[in-house]
């Protein structure tokens, strides 16, 4: 059964006897082979695995983080959380506030959140406000809103979000055996790499296991840690990743250094080639900014990283959020729609000419 993750790997989390657990049974993910995406890539079959992170209760991987965040907050005594967002942390955050009973304040760049995102803030009763600004913006007055009014800041910069975060990374290492080779994973504010990393090096101390390399990718006009600076108006129709100022910069640089691995960046055009491949081989309906990382591995493997590879090879995609969270993206896919007179007869023309 799940249990949440504070009750699952309560011994591996800052909690006590004493931290009154708020859950909404997050984690337990499925961790799903993907052999038609693996043979796309010309990869042996048994090497891509993806890991559901939008089954998670408001459907993005912030549920781990925030299970922790606002049950160590909570604690603490606070009254109110606040957080910046590009629309996932929002809707977390609302979530587990709705169910701790506390005060939830987001800030959210004008008119840069999926609707999905938007929908789940106003229905859990966040006071959201909107800021004509961008995300790195929103961060800022986040802090200080924490700082001078005294709200709990429930984004990554909080350390309780990454220690939650990083469950993700013991559940895929016990689904497989092992950890994997390769991890391949979009980065925006950078707090779930840093996690992940966190999360194996600590089962590599643990049971001796070994490390898998960190494939951090972002998005190309949003890719501050690949360009070695800030990006003043970061852009990419990948809303989730489209941070120009990554909080936890420093720390996946020194993922990637530690684990050999690297920080890519991809074009918004291979971003939606990925997503689609995801669904149309896979039957996995991920948000675009998941696909960042699937995207950036289908580069690697056309490069030739993987050439030679055995069956044992296993190469590990986290899908961090859920494809309904952004219902309008699909519609700019070339797909096949006709509104037909209700006659069989014109039905059957309409699929003699699709066929
Ligand atoms: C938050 C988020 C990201 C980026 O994660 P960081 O920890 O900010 O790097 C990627 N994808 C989705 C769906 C997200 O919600």
């Amino acid at each position: 059964m799940n249990q949440g993750v504070i009750e699952r790997y309560r011994a591996f989390l800052p909690v006590s006897e004493k931290t009154p657990v708020v859950s909404l049974l997050e984690g337990s993910t499925p961790l799903l082979p993907a052999p038609r995406l693996s043979r796309e890539l010309g990869l042996p079959e048994a090497a891509v695995w993806l890991k559901l992170e939008g089954m998670n209760p408001t459907g993005s991987f912030k549920d781990r983080g925030m299970t922790v965040a606002v049950s160590k907050a909570l604690e603490e005594g606070a009254r109110a959380v606040v957080c910046a967002s590009t629309g996932n942390t929002a809707a977390s955050a609302a979530a587990y506030a709705a169910r701790a009973g506390l005060r939830c304040v987001v800030l959210l760049p004008d008119g840069a959140v999926a609707a999905g995102k938007l929908a789940q803030s106003i229905v859990h009763g966040a006071e959201i406000v909107a800021i004509r600004g961008n995300f790195d913006r929103a961060l800022e007055l986040a802090r200080q809103a924490s700082s001078e009014l005294g709200l709990a800041l429930v984004n990554s910069v909080n350390p309780y979000r990454i220690q939650g975060q990083k469950t993700g990374a013991f559940e895929v290492a016990e689904a497989l055996g092992r950890p994997p080779d390769y991890q391949f994973m979009p980065v925006g504010n950078a707090g779930n790499i840093t996690a992940y990393w966190a999360g194996y090096r600590e089962i590599a101390t643990r049971h001796g296991l070994g490390l898998p390399k960190m494939m951090g990718f972002q998005a190309w006009g949003a890719a501050p840690l690949v360009l070695g600076r800030p990006v003043a108006e970061p852009k990419t129709i990948a809303t989730a990743i489209r941070i120009g100022r990554p909080a936890s910069g420093e720390q996946a640089l020194r993922a990637r250094d530690e684990s050999g691995g690297m920080i890519g960046r991809v074009k918004d055009a291979e971003i939606l080639r990925a997503y689609r491949m995801l669904a149309r081989l896979e039957g996995v309906f991920c948000e675009p900014s998941s696909a960042a990382g699937v995207a950036g591995l289908a580069s690697e493997a056309k490069a030739g990283r993987f050439k030679g590879a055995g069956p044992e090879l296993r190469i590990v995609c986290i899908l961090t959020g859920h494809g309904l969270k952004d219902p309008d993206t699909p519609k700019s896919l070339p797909h096949k729609w006709t509104t037909a007179k209700a006659d069989f007869a014109t039905l059957k023309k309409i699929l003699g000419r699709n066929g």
